[in-house]
């Protein structure tokens, strides 16, 4: 099909477009990275392609992005030798927004142009930064072995509609003109495009080229000028920044190379860059962000490390690389062991990779270790010292994961966690902060699940801890009750659920509480025989206690059975839980349990207090509303 053709944008990139040209155009110079970083992507894609099929090279095997520019025509021009596009995927890639995140980018939108600006990388939508500048863009294309016959024109003024046409084309690749606007004249100018591209994408490890300039003499008395000349130049280092010897790179530039990989526009925590030698030979450069994205949750959600292979992009999202929690790294391994024809279903599998995974690992954790030994470091900045703060707000509930997933390094993990606690609000108690504190006689650390803070904090089986001075630790993240599972003690100190068991607390009393609560268990045993009778289909058992203060009863699980909190949430969630029958605990000494005994009302007022007990840890009557009944008849 040679004719033109005349093709409506997809709704959401109109609305796009409509962005980018009327409201972005505080930080313009952004749509050459974007184009630049088109291009890089392109040829990296034809290396790739190219390792099973050579002959795609045609007989240009260069791979390199040329700057152009004509002052007389008012345009600028992004060229590479890269994969190309047919007319399809012309229509295709530049007429239509694949990726979901599109509508995501629209909701983020601040307003704030500066950050607007930045928020277009992050999403993907670099193509059409290209407007910000054009007002017209005229692509040209051919796919890297197809004939030249098949090459595209794709044409459009960045308003509803766009063109394209089947043209000749010899050469292979994507050459992208802006037409520029009036007020864009500034990058009719070969030093304002070399300064973009040294401040944006010198690490591309492709070659960009532009034209020499040369000075040519006036004629006759007039001055002279600088012109263009026929010869091309590299004007970046063209060296993948990975490559380059640390103290070659400056702290900006390995900034730049992360907003670059990660689209994200804020500076990152920390980063680590080594050449790793021995059996197995890699490069690691790995990022910790400063904030988790949207979709940090999903488990499945992609890896943040590309892979490749002797300085060959292979894959981005490579989640061989990392494990699961430690999903928010970013980064870029390059091996020199691979094949380049590795798969993800090879990675799984190598050797190799099982080294590079457990190195990239440990890396991980001691950046990790680092950020938080600058919290306590008096001669560290107030910056440095907030970091590791920052970085568990973020992505603590990740880390977490790890205690259930990584089990080699489960004690370094247990060694990075913060919780809040009884003396503390935020989260920022590590477990061996606790130790230190922990009270004479105290034989484990004491934790409490629940799904919010004030939950946790006002749940009855806290009572006799808060009299006693101990402190306990306050868990409402998701994750805790799983990944708590998986820690059975820390430093040789049993974790111990307040929720769970029978906790040991004749330690703690002394010999005058400890007889008296030996007298009251002995004198309530008949009270307890007719509770126990009561309620022997909700209660696993009944028992006297001497955890509870101000609270009549409280429930817990036996020590090996699944919390209430993680049954419920199961439940929630749709999944199927085990039937959790607790115990009910009883204070013997409270007035309410004391008018037990002799009541006429002993049935409904065993009802009540269970289901009164269940309220109070955060879960539901089994019928409400005969709770409702009874507590009723109670009160009249
Ligand atoms: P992104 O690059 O994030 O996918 P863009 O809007 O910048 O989003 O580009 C959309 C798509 O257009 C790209 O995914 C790619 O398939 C195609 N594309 C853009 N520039 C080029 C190019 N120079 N060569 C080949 N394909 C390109």
């Amino acid at each position: 099909m040679s004719q033109k053709q005349t093709l409506s944008f997809q709704a959401e990139v109109a609305q796009l477009l409509h962005l980018v040209t009327h409201s972005l155009y505080s930080n313009k110079e952004i749509f050459l990275r974007e184009l630049i970083s088109n291009a890089s992507d392109a040829c990296d894609k034809l290396r790739f392609e190219a390792l099973d099929n050579n002959a795609l090279y045609e007989d240009a095997p260069n791979l390199e992005v040329r700057v152009s520019f004509d002052k007389d025509s008012r345009t600028l021009t992004i060229a590479d030798s890269g994969i190309g596009l047919s007319q399809q995927e012309a229509i295709d890639n530049l007429g239509t927004i694949a990726k979901s995140g599109t509508r995501e980018f629209m909701g983020k939108l601040s307003g704030d142009q500066k950050q607007d600006a930045q928020l277009i990388g992050q999403f993907g939508v670099g193509f059409y930064s290209g407007f910000i500048v054009a007002d017209k863009i005229t692509v040209e294309s051919r796919r890297a072995g197809a004939p030249a016959s098949e090459g595209v024109q794709w044409t459009s003024g960045g308003a509803g509609d766009f063109e394209v046409e089947a043209i000749e084309r010899a050469q292979r690749g994507t050459s992208v003109t802006l037409h520029l606007r009036e007020d864009a004249s500034d990058y009719l100018s070969t030093w304002k495009l070399k300064s973009i591209i040294n401040k944006y994408s010198d690490h591309i490890s492709l070659p960009i080229l532009m034209r020499k300039e040369e000075w040519k003499e006036g004629e006759d008395d007039k001055g002279g000028e600088m012109v263009l000349a026929d010869e091309w130049e590299t004007v970046n280092q063209a060296s993948a920044l990975w490559t380059r010897p640390k103290k070659d790179v400056t702290p900006e530039q390995y900034q730049e190379f992360y907003k670059q990989i990660s689209h994200d526009h804020e500076a990152p925590l920390a980063w680590a860059h080594n050449r790793v030698e021995g059996s197995t030979e890699y490069i690691q450069l790995l990022y910790i962000p400063a904030h988790a994205p949207m979709d940090m949750w999903n488990r499945d959600k992609a890896a943040g490390v590309k892979l490749y292979v002797k300085r060959v992009f292979i894959m981005d999202e490579a989640e061989a690389l990392l494990p699961v929690y430690l999903r928010f790294v970013k980064g870029v391994i390059d091996s020199a062991d691979l094949p380049l024809n590795v798969s993800r279903e090879l990675l799984q599998e190598s050797r190799d990779v099982k080294a590079i995974r457990d190195g990239s690992t440990k890396r991980v954790l001691s950046m990790l270790e680092d950020l938080a030994k600058a919290e306590k470091d008096e001669a560290a900045s107030d910056e440095d010292k907030a970091k590791y703060g920052k970085f568990y707000a973020e992505f603590g509930a990740v880390l977490k994961e790890g205690l259930g997933e990584d089990f080699a390094n489960s004690e370094r993990i247990a060694k990075l966690l913060r919780f809040a606690s009884t003396t503390s609000d935020t989260a920022s108690v590590a477990l061996a902060d606790y130790k230190a504190r922990m009270k004479e006689g105290q034989e484990a650390i004491y934790f409490i699940t629940a799904d919010t803070l004030a939950a946790a904090r006002n749940s009855p089986q806290l009572e006799v801890f808060r009299k006693k001075g101990i402190e306990v630790l306050l868990m409402t993240d998701r994750v805790d009750e799983w990944a708590l599972n998986h820690l059975s003690e820390f430093d040789g100190t049993p974790m111990q659920s307040v929720a769970k068991g029978a906790v040991q607390l004749d330690t703690l009393l002394d010999e005058g509480e400890k007889k008296a609560a030996e007298e009251a268990a002995e004198a309530f045993k008949p009270v307890l025989a007719r509770l126990k009778e009561a309620l022997k289909d909700k209660a696993e058992d009944v028992r006297v206690t001497t955890r509870l203060v101000d609270s009549p009863a409280c429930l817990v699980v036996t020590d090996s059975g699944m919390s209430m909190q993680l049954a419920r949430m199961l439940k929630q969630a749709g999944q199927k839980a085990p039937e959790v029958k607790p115990v009910l605990e009883v204070n013997p000494e409270h007035p309410l349990v004391k008018k037990l005994e002799g009541s006429v009302h002993f049935h409904d007022l065993a009802q009540i207090l269970f289901d009164q007990a269940l309220l109070a840890e955060g879960g539901l009557p089994e019928d409400p509303a005969a709770y409702v009944k009874r507590v009723n008849a109670l009160l009249i």
